[in-house]
């Protein structure tokens, strides 16, 4: 495992250009320079240097950042900034109390409880779908699916329609909320849980409906199945849709769906579906799980310059692919106006398609 030290050069590829802060959503509402990785590198530098100590402080300036990627996408210099970060995070909680109470909340006993009891409100959980032998997928559902089960119920419902063979599994988490608080040797144990399933089980194919677990899992090294998203698939067969009433709707790119090249395909096989383009429809919703807990004004602002910009394209229904950017994109609306009959609807794409299914 790598420590912050293992990262001196890369820190120092840095050049200072400050192209980072052009981008990063918490930059621009609070800009402070040690919320973007440009002042990061310079604290970390630092502490690796031994100027300065890995503290409490520090840590604040770790946990304001979305890990939207952004910054690592537009450096010149090409640098990892989540994998530092994440390192970096990882060496303040090994030896702080704050470390030991994250451990605690994401052991398997207190996570898995919570999701199980969860679990059991979810009425579409059910055994695997029927269809046709001739493809069958392996579904990873994720925790925030299992949470809210709408879209789960809107994949099989799709799936079920054209004959495809849903093949699910006793999943654990993907990782995602592990590894971003730093919680390394945690996310290592599910990678090797969940891995150890998928390559073990039948079907080529990998279907997740959820962004953030599509990123971990595309990840995971040494996996032999194809991940793919919904969106991809229903993209891929051609599948036809037929909406009742003509409906506006436009789509919010989550930072970590890799490919949204599947919405205009799947749109334009929608009858009675207006598709209008939000301005920086890539822009994070400024959820990002703990983000959202720990940094809540902040996480709260940037969701509602998220809707303002959704809003200027007027749509009857927001469009996403991940569970957790329905829940800022929603933050967001109640935030800036609040909820009534005349707000537009938040869906992810499957629950949105799975209402306009042909007969
Ligand atoms: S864009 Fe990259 S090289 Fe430029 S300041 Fe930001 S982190 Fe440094
Ligand atoms: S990952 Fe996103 S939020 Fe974090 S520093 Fe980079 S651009 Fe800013």
């Amino acid at each position: 495992m790598k420590t912050l030290e293992d990262y001196s050069e890369e820190i120092n590829k840095c050049s200072k250009c400050g192209l980072c802060q052009s981008v990063c959503p918490v930059y621009r509402i609070t800009g402070n320079d040690c919320a973007v990785s440009r002042g990061k590198f310079v604290m970390l530098d630092g502490v690796i240097k031994g100027d300065l100590k890995l503290n409490k402080n520090i840590n604040k300036y770790l946990e304001m950042c979305l890990k939207c990627g952004k910054c690592k996408d537009f450096c010149p210099s090409g640098i990892d900034v989540c994998e530092i970060f994440k390192t970096a995070k990882h060496d303040y909680l090994k030896n702080s109390f704050e470390g030991k109470i994250i451990r605690f909340l994401q052991s398997e006993k207190i996570f898995d409880t919570f999701l199980e009891i969860f679990s059991k409100f979810n009425q579409a959980r059910t055994s695997a779908i029927s269809g046709s032998e001739a493809e069958t997928l392996l579904f990873f559902k994720g925790c925030a699916n299992q949470i809210f089960p709408s879209s789960e119920k809107a994949v099989k419902k799709i799936l079920n329609k054209i004959n495809i063979k849903l093949i699910e599994k006793n999943f654990k988490c993907c990782g995602v909320p592990f590894a971003s608080s730093g919680n390394i040797e945690r996310f290592n144990d599910v990678k090797e849980y969940n891995l150890n399933i998928i390559n073990n089980s039948d079907g080529e194919y990998l279907l997740t409906d959820c962004a953030s677990c599509e990123d971990a899992l595309r990840n995971y090294p040494g996996i032999n199945k194809k991940v793919l998203t919904i969106g991809e698939y229903i993209a891929e067969k051609n599948i036809k849709f037929k909406f009742k009433k003509t409906v506006r709707v436009t789509f919010h790119k989550p930072c970590h769906l890799k490919n949204d090249d599947f919405v205009k395909k799947i749109l334009k096989n929608c009858e009675n579906v207006q598709y209008v383009e939000m301005p920086d429809y890539d822009s994070c919703c400024g959820f990002a799980g703990q983000f959202a807990i720990t940094n809540r004004k902040l996480s709260i602002e940037i969701s509602k310059e998220k809707i303002k910009q959704a809003l200027t394209v007027t749509p009857d229904i927001i469009l996403t692919a991940c569970p957790a950017c329905i829940i800022g994109l929603r933050q967001g609306l109640i935030s800036l106006k609040g909820i009534n009959a005349k707000s537009p609807k938040i869906k992810n794409i499957s629950e949105f398609l799975a209402d306009g299914l042909c007969e």
